[in-house]
């Protein structure tokens, strides 16, 4: 059987007998004449020859009996087989094209949204919906003008769509059944492109959903087998936006966003502008140690202090070093720090890693050092090679105050006509909103690295569009803004200070198509040539320049009461305002 799928490449053809019809057909978006061959083609034309000739026939024969008074019911030769041929043509005709009317009927989901047979009403609702998202909640000048909306369904829809072969409906039916794994696909079929298509099929008759607004075609699934996504079905778009240029470090810098929240990209885009008219802004690299934390246990609390003294030698900390360093050319030991919980011990390692984000890497050197010290304490249990002490994806204080990734100081003076006349507020409002938002309102919340106002939009969107982990957006959007009037009080110094920004340039989504291009556009793609590590270092800076762009653009917002009056003129956006900030 197995082999059998694989060798199944040749082109898609429908059984004549059996018709398949696939999800999109039953939910009556696709026009299943589309992908036929040219036999069946032909066999068609035949057919609805056939039956019009008949009916012609039939209908003038039945005037001239009429017009002559002979009784209908008695027939000749002719007309019984011009009543033979009417019928078998009928049958074939309703057997052919009425299938799909009949299941559309019976299949088609009723609930959702992209189901409903009047597109145009579909359309209107998503206009409404629009309409309420217009104005943007950062009162920029984001007048929108009504474009009309494209439906995802409608993309779709203009791809030719491909019927089900009989060994696909086969594989259908034993995922459906439950007999074939669907995570198997791949590697049973030799063609993710085909994995993924019948996978979505068999999901769709098990769920009864439709998928129609989920595209299947336009995207590289073997690029993520193994890699980046297990079992996928399609993919989701996500529009892309450029904030720019970015001004930074004496460079210009056109930064992709990817996001749907509406004014992000105009929002940060503003502020862009403000730090370029004033000459730009510098950033720094302050450090860059990746974080791996395993917990391992000993019978006693004295057990696991001794391995504490041994780890913090600074002679035992060379030879650790060697260790870790074999797991790859890039990984670079940077220290260990260790903390006791009674008789458990947790093993905080810090390496630089090239231009990767990393953590492949440190796992790896870590894995080499347990393994290597086990000679030396036979009785460490390795209870997890991530023990939460690292700390990846959670809000922690350790990445807070010691940092994870990249730590990156970034800063700008706003020239104060900059400020009145772009951002549309002045000095002194800013850094009193700055004061009392920013840094009392949020010691106030009890924040743990949340001292600023919406990092983590601007840190996601890149992230997004960069092809980085964005589930550590959590970590990596810890930020502190810091404005302050200088001068002679005329000017604006803004800072962002962000300690754990956890970018790469190689590895993990950074290699797919769509992210590695964003990252060509920043000039950041893959390896560096010249220093390895110098891309990744270089994303992290334009990360926090973007950030600073952010900052500067909402908080004049803030400060200007642009946001609420804009809220109150349309009195209409469905956002809630805090949200934003
Ligand atoms: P991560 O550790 O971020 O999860 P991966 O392990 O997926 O990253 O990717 C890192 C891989 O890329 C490693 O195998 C490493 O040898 C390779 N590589 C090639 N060039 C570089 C570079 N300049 N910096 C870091 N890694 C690199």
């Amino acid at each position: 059987m197995e082999a059998r799928w694989r060798s199944s490449a040749k082109p898609v053809q429908a059984p004549k007998t059996t018709k398949t019809v696939s999800f999109e057909e039953v939910s009556g978006k696709a026009s299943s004449s589309e992908a036929l061959p040219l036999s069946l083609h032909l066999t068609n034309a035949v057919f609805f020859s056939l039956f019009f000739s008949v009916v012609y026939f039939l209908l003038s024969r039945w005037r001239e009996k009429i017009r002559t008074s002979t009784p209908l019911h008695l027939v000749n030769l002719s007309e019984i087989v011009a009543i033979f041929a009417f019928i078998a043509s009928f049958v074939y005709l309703l057997g052919f094209f009425g299938i799909d009317f009949v299941h559309s009927l019976i299949l088609r989901p009723s609930t959702d949204l992209w189901n409903s047979e009047d597109e145009e009403e579909n359309e209107a609702l998503l206009r409404k919906e629009d309409a309420r998202k217009i104005p943007c909640d950062q009162a920029l000048d984001c007048s929108v003008t009504s474009a009309p909306i494209i439906s995802a369904q409608k993309v779709v829809d203009e791809k030719p769509v491909k019927l089900t072969t009989e060994e696909d409906e086969e594989i259908i039916k034993a995922i459906v059944a439950g007999t074939t794994p669907s995570y198997s696909l791949e590697s049973k079929l030799g063609d993710c492109k085909r994995a993924a298509s019948i996978r979505r099929e068999a999901l769709g008759r098990i769920t009864g959903k439709s998928l129609s607004g989920l595209p299947l075609d336009g995207f590289d699934y073997e690029s993520i087998l193994g890699q980046c996504c297990e079992m996928p079905i399609g993919y989701v778009q996500i529009p892309v936006g450029i904030a720019g240029p970015l001004l930074l470090n004496g460079k210009e810098y056109s930064v992709p966003m990817a996001t749907t929240e509406g004014c992000l990209v105009a929002s940060t885009n503003r502020g862009c502008k403000a730090i370029h008219l004033s000459g730009g802004a510098s950033s720094v690299l302050l450090k860059d140690g990746m974080t791996r934390a395993p917990v391992v246990r000993f019978g006693t609390a004295k057990r696991a202090v001794d391995l504490k003294f041994y780890l913090e030698d600074p002679e035992n900390f060379e030879t650790l070093a060697v260790v870790f360093n074999r797991s790859s050319r890039f990984a670079r030991l940077q220290g260990i720090k260790c903390v006791i919980a009674g008789k458990n011990l947790y093993l905080r390692f810090t390496c630089s890693t090239g231009d990767a984000m990393g953590m492949n890497m440190v796992s790896k050197g870590v894995q080499n050092v347990l393994d290597f010290l086990q000679t030396d304490f036979p009785d460490m249990d390795v209870i997890g090679i991530s023990g939460n002490l690292c700390s990846d994806k959670k809000p922690a204080a350790v990445n807070w105050i010691e940092g994870r990734g990249k730590s990156v100081v970034c800063e700008a003076i706003i020239n104060g006509d900059v400020v009145r006349k772009v951002l549309k507020t002045s000095v002194e409002s800013l850094v009193e909103l700055n004061m009392l938002k920013n840094l009392t309102g949020s010691a106030m919340a009890g924040a743990l690295g949340g001292f600023n106002a919406h990092a983590s939009n601007i840190v996601s969107a890149v992230y997004i569009a960069t092809g980085q982990d964005p589930a550590q957006n959590i970590e990596s959007s810890h930020c502190i803004t810091m404005m302050e009037a200088v001068n002679e009080g005329n000017d604006l110094h803004i800072s962002v200070t962000m300690p754990s920004i956890e970018v790469g340039t190689v590895g993990g989504g950074t290699q797919l198509a769509s992210q590695s291009a964003c990252l060509n556009l920043l000039g950041v793609k893959g390896a560096s040539q010249e220093s390895p590590g110098a891309n990744s270092r270089r994303l992290a800076t334009i990360v926090a320049g973007a950030v600073l762009a952010g900052e500067l653009s909402l908080m004049s917002a803030l400060a200007a009461g642009q946001l609420v009056k804009t809220q109150m003129k349309y009195n209409r956006s469905s956002k809630d305002v805090s949200k934003t900030s």
